[in-house]
This record gives C-alpha cells, sequence and structure tokens, in this order.
C-alpha cells in the first residue's frame, strides 16, 4: 500500500476503536498499541508517518532489532510476550515502556532482583489467565488480586500499572465476552491499576465494549 492507501486504510481502524469506545464513554480513552511482530521496520515507519507512536513486539530479540532499527525515531516500545528469566538483562537493557506480560511471582522476583541491581524501576502489568487455557500464560483468576498484592508488596521496582489478558480463544463470543468481563472485574477492585489491557485484531471492539482501556493490534493495524 502507499502511504495514502495505508492512511485510509488506519482511519478505518480508528474509527471502529471510536465507535467502540463512545458506546462505553465519551470519556473512556482507549490507546493503540501497534503490535508489529509480523512487520519490518519500514511498516512500523509508515504507521509512525500516520503519527502512531505505541508499538509492541512479543520476542525480546525482536523487540531489541527493531528498537535498535528506528532508535531516532521517538517511538514508545512495549513489550506484550512471555519473558523467560534468561532474557530478563536483555529486555531491561532496551528500557521498554511497558511489559503487559508479568506472569508469575516467580518471574516477579527475579526481575525485581534485576531491576534493583541496576537501580531502574519498570512499569508492568499482570497478566490473567481469564478463560483457564492451557496454552495460555497468565495467574489465574482466583489468586490475581492477591498475587497483584504480593508483588507490589515485596517489588518496589516493579511499578504494577493494572493487567493484561488475551480474549478466549472460541468462535463464541459470548465465550469470549466473560474472559474480558473476569479481568475487568480483577482490574476495577485493584489498588491504583489504571491499564486494562485487552483487545486484539479479532476482538478489539469487543473488549473495548467490556472496559479495555488499551489494545494489542497486530494484523489488523498493518493490514497483514
Ligand atoms: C501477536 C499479539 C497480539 C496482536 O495479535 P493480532 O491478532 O495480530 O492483533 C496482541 N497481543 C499479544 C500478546 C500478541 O502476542
Amino acid at each position: 500500500m502507499t502511504q495514502t492507501e495505508y492512511k485510509i486504510y488506519i482511519d478505518d481502524v480508528i474509527r471502529r476503536v471510536e465507535f467502540s469506545r463512545v458506546r462505553v464513554s465519551g470519556y473512556h480513552i482507549v490507546k493503540i498499541v501497534a503490535i508489529s511482530k509480523y512487520s519490518i521496520s519500514e511498516d512500523i515507519e509508515k504507521l509512525y508517518n500516520i503519527g502512531q507512536r505505541a508499538f509492541g513486539e512479543n520476542k525480546v530479540q525482536d523487540l531489541k532489532v527493531k528498537a535498535t532499527e528506528l532508535k531516532d525515531l521517538p517511538l514508545e516500545w512495549h513489550f506484550v510476550g512471555n519473558l523467560q528469566k534468561n532474557k530478563i538483562n536483555n529486555l531491561l537493557d532496551i528500557n521498554p515502556t511497558l511489559f503487559h506480560a508479568l506472569d508469575s511471582v516467580e518471574l516477579a522476583l527475579e526481575l525485581q532482583k534485576k531491576l534493583e541491581a541496576r537501580d531502574m524501576t519498570l512499569d508492568t502489568l499482570l497478566q490473567i489467565n481469564s478463560a483457564k487455557e492451557e496454552s495460555k500464560h497468565g495467574v489465574m483468576p482466583e489468586v490475581a488480586r492477591e498475587i497483584y498484592k504480593q508483588i507490589q508488596d515485596e517489588c518496589p521496582n516493579i511499578n504494577l500499572r493494572g493487567v493484561m489478558s488475551i480474549g478466549a480463544h472460541s468462535d463464541d463470543r459470548a465465550v469470549i465476552k466473560k474472559s474480558f468481563e473476569t479481568t475487568y472485574d480483577i482490574y476495577k477492585e485493584l489498588d491504583g491499576a489504571t491499564i486494562c489491557s485487552m483487545g486484539m485484531s479479532g476482538d478489539f471492539e469487543l473488549a473495548i465494549e467490556c472496559g479495555s482501556n488499551m489494545v494489542r493490534l497486530g494484523s489488523v493495524m498493518f493490514n497483514k
């Protein structure tokens, strides 16, 4: 697509986000994080030229490559993937804007150690496995509040800002909706939480209507 065609295409995605968010409230602001994992730096630059600033990756190595290639642009980088303990230092080298997928106390304690050693803090979301799927990472919804509190108490260098969840893997909208509602109910009760990251290309409108204020859009943003 040319830049102009791309702009028209993106305007439509933004319109869809707008339509859903005003159904919640005129004051309900939703941030789009463009997930660039299927895209090359050239595509990211095209989106940047249209005005997009927040981008995300799900592999530390890919994040490093793209953040380095595009270091001259004022972009904000999110890390949305599962973080292995042996990759923590690589992630911290990049100093991302937000880590979406903290999924255990064990990882939090390890992350805390590394953050403390570097005298830095990291804005982070607790990932919740709201649909309780074997294939997904995240803490179980029943223990999410307790774990959130524990991390807040024991990990002063981790700035917990809210929660992240991936919608249920289902063709049944009611099942997906239920998983978003489960996440939102937990989010609402958390002390100081301001970010509820849920919704991807296939389900972002539903996620926003369930209270999401941060959507992670990959294929739909890059027209893949
Ligand atoms: C890939 C990915 C996305 C974006 O997926 P799309 O369906 O392409 O929008 C969002 N969140 C996470 C955690 C991902 O890994």
